[in-house]
């Protein structure tokens, strides 16, 4: 029963958000699920199935899917580029210490995944 009602939120889920283009993240595992390790193999599962789906309807629509590299896309501000020493996973928001934005880590991650995705750029410390 359950199994069933993931399965239908994953279809639907999938079919209503395929637009021309999607990027998604290179790492198939919800890091910030580290609590049960059933939990986190069903929570990675579920990820990967998401993905999987994305990229079949995609094709069906003849949309453009692409999985891009998400190294430092937590750690980077969005907003100015700055990259953060450590962000340990417990901490799901930051302030950007360069240009004092505030930052949801995933909204953030998602922003520089979009942002690697479209303009090729990978990010990376520079020393
Ligand atoms: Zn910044």
């Amino acid at each position: 029963m359950k199994k069933n009602i993931i399965n239908d939120f994953l279809h639907k889920t999938t079919t209503r958000i395929v637009c021309d283009e999607i990027y998604v993240g290179d790492v198939n595992s919800q890091l910030g699920l580290k609590n049960k390790h059933l939990a986190k193999t069903t929570a990675d599962q579920h990820w990967f199935e998401f993905k999987r789906q994305l990229k079949y309807k995609s094709n069906w629509y003849d949309k453009y899917f692409e999985v891009v590299n998400e190294r430092y896309t937590s750690k980077t501000c969005s907003n100015c580029g700055y990259v953060t020493e450590s962000l340990d996973l417990n901490i799901r928001q930051w302030m950007c210490p360069e240009c004092n934005i505030q930052h949801d880590r995933d909204i953030n991650a998602a922003q520089n995944i979009l942002t690697v995705g479209t303009t090729g750029l990978a990010f990376g410390k520079i020393s």
